[in-house]
């Protein structure tokens, strides 16, 4: 079992119940549950809208992936988790 932190709540949990965003390598497009095949710097939130908020609020994303996030991502990832 593969396990992630989220950078939301800081609670370690399997990776395939978290949401992955990934800063892919090769265009530094940000990836919402990439494959495997996409490499990069990824980030970990739990599929709720408070580790969401949570992680936006101390520009988390940002700081771990080293590159600016968006507005529209944040939006994203709030209608769809
Ligand atoms: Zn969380």
């Amino acid at each position: 079992m593969v396990e992630r932190k989220c950078v939301g709540c800081g609670i370690i949990k399997n990776r395939d119940d978290l949401i992955k965003i990934t800063k892919q390598k090769t265009h530094q497009d940000l990836v919402i549950n990439g494959d495997s095949k996409i490499f990069g710097r990824s980030v970990y939130l739990c599929y709720n809208n408070s580790c969401i908020e949570a992680a936006f609020k101390k520009n988390k994303l940002q700081k771990t992936l080293k590159t600016p996030i968006p507005q529209e991502l944040k939006g994203k990832l709030l209608n769809e988790f």
